[in-house]
Order: structure tokens, then C-alpha cells, then sequence
């Protein structure tokens, strides 16, 4: 195995334009990548004694993806139909799940109970619909409820979820819910587990400690007017941030239990349990993705270098150029890294909209027809994250290892959608049936 990240990276690059699997745009995930941020999630939250750790399948719920992760030991936590679907295809299922959303049904909770998949409520009308669904004998699933510990908002505020008036979880400051709370706890003797979640990305990790804080005080102020140790696990969340802006990864997970025990001490106590939800810490650096560049021109100019990576891809780089910046690379036809002048060049998208840019006057060497540009850190929240804008497919997905001797071997995460796939989309079956105008 070679050493880094960026040396498995180059080796994949060059194997994957030597194998034409860039045909025009392809996804690749670093599987040792992964298996290295899953070991430092674990070694690093040692400490806190029993924890689970799930991965956010919204981050990247790609089924073979989720397989291999849980492998690794790392269960899924996921958040409609469709993500429970893939996971339990993953071989993920049961107490192996943890079902988060703010508008789970009462189908999705009767399924979620009959499996035996942990649940945390949302809301007291949710907790409501559970009653109903609970039977006299203790459920197997494990059940919690979501506290909106309302600590305030991080540096984007479309992630962040813990601000006073998000749609997600019981907000904890709003008159009269710790005592509803206590007494909701008080009244389900099933209800065992706190749950909260400050935001993805964005938010520091000492806002999201402040966050944890707040949620293990209500445990304790539960536990203490219950007179029982009633809620024996806290669900931490997830939302580590990540460093789109250079190679190093953020915050490390070693850094954030450091901060989470300087908060708060009693956390490795051993009384609680836990669970994890991270998603875009475990694998936004573990992805990348390759477009051929199609053509460039000049516009008043401007260099323009028109790819396959635009916003059905990169909706959120598209969209809000501000808050996900990426970091772009040039390189050949044959995958190597392209050398000469940096010229500021706008790197394009194929969407019909003129806004459609991966990059505004992005220095790099001035890239040329057949050239590939590489998109860094996208292994979360960009391969699973498709925007079906102008009927352009999803792109094929493909894991990598490399071996000692540099050695690269593909193994597929996801084909590209094919057009007949695309077709059936659009409605093909109904073809023929509206009225005739
Ligand atoms: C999105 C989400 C996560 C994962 O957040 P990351 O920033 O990817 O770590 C975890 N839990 C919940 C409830 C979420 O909505």
C-alpha cells in the first residue's frame, strides 16, 4: 500500500485514463481512505467506552459503499424509505440502523419497530404516533427523542440545525419543554435514549460540544426526576466539519473527543452509551471526481473549459460558490498532473444555465480539449446527491486500492445511468396515455 492519500490518488488517476473508465465523467472512492478514517473514528472515541458508529447514509449511501463500512464495523444511520432500503440491501438491517427524519410515517416507524431499528423521535406528535405503535411489551428497537439543544448556527446556515427555530428535534429553550420532556420520558418507560445533532459542516466543534452538553444535562435531569438511570445512550450526531480548502483534512475526531471531554468530563464515565452519525468527515476526502474536458474557448476574455461536472453533480458548489468551494485539479489525457502557468480559467458544467460553474477564474494550467479536471474531496454528499437538471445521468462510481507496487485495482460502486434508465424516469411507461389535447 502506498502511503498517502495523494499517492494512491495520482496512481489511481493514471490507471483509471488508462483503462478509459473517465468516459466522460466517473466517481472514484479510496477505499483505503475510508478503512484509515474509520480506524481514527474508532481509536479516537476509545475512550467514551460502548459507542456505535453509524455512517450518514445521505452522506454517501451508495450500497456497497455502506457494505463495506459495515464490515468495518460501521452501521448506518438513515432517514427515509429509500436510505433504509439500500442499507438493509446492504446487508445493514435491524439494531444495525438508527432512523432519523423529521417526517418519518407511520408505515416507516411500524417497519423501523418490527425490525428492531433504533428510532429517535422528532417531535411529541411523533412520540404520539409511537404510543399507538408500542405494544405492552417492551419494544426491541431502542427509542429516543431529538433535542434541538438551540446552541445557535455555524458558518452556513442552511446546515445548521440546532439554531432557535430549525425544523429538527424538540428546541430545549422554548417555554415548558424541559419539563415536557421530563415528563415524556417519565410516562415511556421505553423511551431511553437522547439524541441531538448541531449541524453539518460548518459548525466548530465546540458548538457542537456546547450541543452534546446541553443533552447530557437533560439526561441527567431526566435520570435524576425519573429515579432511575431511564436514558442509558446518547446519539452524538455527527457533523464534523471538513477543510475544503487544502489537502489537510480539518478537525480530527481525536481533536473533537478532546474537546467533548473538555466540556464534558463525565461523558467517559462509563454510565452512558453512544452513537455516532458522521458522514462527510469519514468520507468527503476518500472521493474524487474526473470529467474529460469537452472544449475550451475565449469570452471576453475569459478562459473557459467546458467538462461533465456541473451542478447535476455539484449542486451545492453550483449553487452556493461561497459556502462548498472545491478544490479543482489539471491533468492530462494520460491522468498526470498537468504542469506550466496557472491562467485564471472558468471550469464549466454542461447544465443549460450560465451559472453552471464548478469554478469561477480558477488559476490552473491552461487546459486543453481531452484534458481531465479532477474534483477533490467529493466522497460526500456529491456522488449520492444527484440533481436531474437537463436529463444527465448519474456518473458510474468506482473503488480503488492500490497496491505496494502501485498496482491499481477498480472495483465498481454504481454503473452511470444508462438512457434507458433515464427514459423510464421521464415517465416513458405513460407515454401514450395523456388525453389528446
Ligand atoms: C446529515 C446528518 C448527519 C451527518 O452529518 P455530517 O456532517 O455528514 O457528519 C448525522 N446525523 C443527522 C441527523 C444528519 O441529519
Amino acid at each position: 500500500m502506498t502511503d498517502t492519500r495523494t499517492e494512491r490518488k495520482l496512481h489511481a488517476l493514471a490507471a483509471a485514463a488508462r483503462q478509459d473508465l473517465v468516459a466522460p465523467m466517473a466517481g472514484f472512492v479510496d477505499l483505503a481512505g475510508v478503512r484509515e478514517a474509520v480506524e481514527d473514528l474508532t481509536k479516537a472515541f476509545a475512550p467514551l467506552g460502548r459507542v456505535q458508529h453509524t455512517v450518514a447514509a445521505k452522506a454517501c449511501g451508495l450500497a456497497p459503499l455502506l457494505r463495506f463500512l459495515g464490515d468495518l464495523g460501521v452501521d448506518a444511520e438513515v432517514a427515509s424509505p429509500g436510505e433504509t432500503a439500500v442499507a438493509e440491501a446492504a446487508g445493514l438491517r435491524g439494531a444495525r440502523l438508527v432512523l432519523d427524519s423529521p417526517a418519518k410515517t407511520t408505515a416507516e416507524l411500524a417497519h423501523a419497530l418490527a425490525e428492531g431499528t433504533a428510532v429517535n423521535a422528532d417531535n411529541f406528535q411523533e412520540l404520539a404516533r409511537l404510543d399507538a405503535l408500542v405494544g405492552p411489551t417492551p419494544p426491541r428497537s431502542v427509542l429516543g427523542v431529538r433535542v434541538n439543544p438551540q446552541v445557535g448556527t455555524g458558518r452556513i446556515g442552511d446546515t445548521s440545525t440546532a439554531t432557535a427555530t430549525s425544523k429538527f428535534g424538540i428546541p430545549l429553550r422554548d417555554n415548558g419543554n424541559r419539563a415536557l420532556l421530563r415528563d415524556a420520558f417519565a410516562r415511556r418507560p421505553w423511551l431511553t435514549r437522547l439524541h441531538v445533532h448541531v449541524g453539518s459542516q460548518g459548525c466548530p466543534p465546540e458548538l457542537m460540544a456546547e450541543g452534546v452538553a446541553a443533552v447530557y444535562e437533560l439526561a441527567e435531569e431526566i435520570n435524576a426526576s425519573t429515579g432511575h438511570r431511564q436514558v442509558t445512550s446518547i446519539d452524538l450526531g455527527g457533523g464534523l466539519p471538513v477543510d475544503f480548502t487544502s489537502a489537510a483534512g480539518g478537525p480530527t475526531y481525536a481533536d473533537y473527543v478532546a474537546t467533548l471531554l473538555d466540556r464534558v468530563p463525565a461523558l467517559a464515565d462509563g454510565r452512558y452509551s453512544y452513537v455516532t452519525e458522521f458522514g462527510r468527515s469519514l468520507l468527503a476526502k476518500n472521493g474524487f471526481l474526473v470529467s474529460a474536458v469537452e472544449y475550451t474557448k475565449v469570452a471576453g476574455g475569459r478562459h473557459i473549459a467546458v467538462t461533465h461536472a456541473g451542478a447535476q453533480v455539484a449542486a451545492r458548489t453550483v449553487l452556493q460558490p461561497e459556502h462548498w468551494p472545491l478544490r479543482l485539479g489539471a491533468f492530462d489525457a494520460a491522468g498526470v498532473p498537468k504542469t506550466g502557468p496557472e491562467v485564471p480559467q472558468d471550469i464549466a458544467g454542461p447544465l443549460c444555465f450560465a451559472g453552471d460553474l464548478l469554478a469561477r477564474e480558477r488559476p490552473l494550467p491552461l487546459l486543453a480539449p481531452g484534458d481531465l479536471v479532477v474534483a477533490h474531496d467529493t466522497g460526500a454528499y456529491y456522488f449520492g446527491a444527484h440533481y436531474a437538471y437537463n436529463t444527465l445521468p448519474r456518473p458510474a462510481v468506482h473503488g480503488f486500492t492500490v497496491s505496494e507496487r502501485g498496482e491499481v485495482r477498480f472495483t465498481p460502486i454504481r454503473r452511470a445511468q444508462s438512457l434507458t434508465e433515464l427514459v423510464a424516469d421521464a415517465g416513458a411507461e405513460y407515454v401514450g396515455a395523456l388525453p389528446r389535447a
